[in-house]
């Protein structure tokens, strides 16, 4: 079997991009090699794991767990199915957290939740005057985002327990969250590779505030004078959102909209 036949066969089962993204991560060959060098041969351990890939993403398991890394504002992650695979929307949650932080000399910052790490560890690089802790219930998580903040050389305080639990005493100039807020039974949870991610990142099995809920009620015990509280929600949650954060106590509850223009992130400052 050829390149190029490997990759047409592959692309009567599954996306062209998926299919040539695989043949290449199982091969090794760049893009360019695939184009200049079709006839070279696909044997042994390669085809057989371009095979296995190929079959399994023909029954909908995503592209980010077979490779296992997905990229988020231009850096790679490394993903297991312990953690959520990287939504672009979420770049949202960063924007607005990096403008919260210029004004402040050495400030602390928490991401509750942090999965794989790509908020905690796009913080800490990005505003490096930042200190930054890492919270998440799930041990196989920490050690995913641990891994990731190694290889990019993010330094992050991880710490393993339920939301605020691991934070006794300790107060942050921002806290940030992307929590689990699909409502249980919720249609999307059976679509588009969702079944493949781990549902206590995607599912409160409540209504789908019960985090944020939580969340918002705690904050206040947790923030610095004037700190904020951003997190990321729902496409029909934001008035909700804002509502409890308005009868916490926090000034300016407002939303903001991802870059398809859908509700995502709110939050608010005491
Ligand atoms: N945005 C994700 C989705 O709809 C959900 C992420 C989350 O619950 N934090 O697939």
């Amino acid at each position: 079997m050829t390149l190029g036949e490997a990759l047409a066969a592959a692309r009567q089962q599954i996306d062209r991009l998926d299919a040539r993204l695989l043949l290449q991560y199982a091969t090794g060959c760049s893009h360019a090699d695939l184009l200049a060098r079709p006839e070279m041969p696909v044997i042994g351990p390669a085809y057989e794991q371009f095979q296995d890939w190929v079959a399994r993403r023909a029954a909908g398991e995503p592209l980010a767990y077979l490779v296992g890394e997905a990229e988020f504002r231009g850096r790679v992650f490394q993903v297991s199915p312990a953690v959520l695979i990287p939504r672009p929307e979420t770049e949202v949650l960063i924007e607005l957290a990096l403008e919260k932080l210029p004004g402040l000399a050495a400030p602390k910052v928490v991401d509750l939740g942090t999965g794989s790490g790509i908020v905690a560890i796009s913080l800490a690089l990005e505003s490096p005057a930042a200190t930054v802790v890492a919270v998440d219930l799930s041990a196989e998580a920490i050690s995913v985002a641990r891994n990731n903040a190694g290889r990019l050389g993010a330094r992050i305080d991880f710490r393993q327990g339920d939301w605020f639990s691991p934070l006794a005493g300790e107060h942050f100039d921002l806290i940030v969250s992307n929590p689990p807020y699909v409502a249980d039974g919720d249609p999307h949870l059976a679509l588009n590779g969702l079944p493949f991610e781990p549902r206590m990142a995607l599912t409160d099995g409540a209504d789908g505030l019960s985090c944020i809920r939580h969340i918002v009620a705690d904050a206040a015990d947790h923030l610095a004078p004037g700190g904020w509280l951003l997190f990321e929600h729902g496409y029909d949650q934001g008035e909700a959102s804002r509502n409890l954060l308005t009868a916490a106590g926090f000034k300016a509850a407002s939303t903001f909209p991802d870059l398809a223009g859908i509700d995502r992130v709110s939050g608010g400052h005491l």
